[in-house]
């Protein structure tokens, strides 16, 4: 088999591992979640006639609830009308894919710092029987 890919770009094109895909997806959609909730901050702020919060560095996002900065890999999704599936049972991979599918049918996600999330999740949390 011929390599048509240059040594030089090798780094690039290191496959990555199943849970790194997992984790960037994840990330992906948390990134998504952050500038669709801060676009809505800012535009109530402004009509608010309040200053909004400053936009974040790059790789960052504000927890949805409680407006703390955080890194991407640090935020969390939470389902604002609870999650309806064991998120324990259901590895990384298929976590992310199914967060995506929920977003795109229109599932009202936010991204939420890990102290929220964890005191928003035990509202909802029911141990599946
Ligand atoms: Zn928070």
């Amino acid at each position: 088999m011929i390599d048509l890919v240059p040594s030089a770009r090798r780094p690039y094109n290191r496959p990555k591992t199943r849970q790194q895909y997992a984790a960037d997806r994840r990330e992906k959609l948390v990134a998504l979640l952050c500038a669709r909730d801060y676009e809505a901050h800012v535009t109530a702020r402004t009509a608010a006639g309040e200053e909004p919060d400053p936009v974040t560095g790059l790789g960052y996002g504000y927890c949805a609830k409680c407006r703390a900065c955080q890194s991407f890999d640090r935020l969390e999704i939470d389902h604002e009308a609870g999650c309806t599936w064991d998120k324990r049972k259901v590895n990384a991979w298929r976590r992310a894919a199914r967060y995506w599918r929920e977003h795109e049918e229109g599932v009202a996600l936010r991204a939420l710092c890990r102290s929220c999330n964890g005191r928003d999740g035990q509202r909802f949390r029911r141990r599946a029987t």
